[in-house]
């Protein structure tokens, strides 16, 4: 089995762990209550979407 030859140093490994970025995923503002939501998806807290659509009250 392949085995490392030499242990990756804090730096190497710090730096590729660079790329690692936490990211929100695509949230935008409500059309209709200018809350965050989830792109493509009914608003919560209103219930539309495209600021139509009722789902409930
Ligand atoms: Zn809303």
């Amino acid at each position: 089995m392949a085995v490392p030859q030499r242990r990756t140093s804090k730096t190497r490994r710090d730096k590729r762990r660079t790329h690692f970025k936490l990211s929100v995923p695509g949230m935008v503002k409500c059309a209709q209550c200018g809350e965050l939501k989830l792109a493509h998806h009914v608003c919560k807290v209103c219930g539309t979407y495209k600021a139509r659509e009722i789902i409930k009250q």
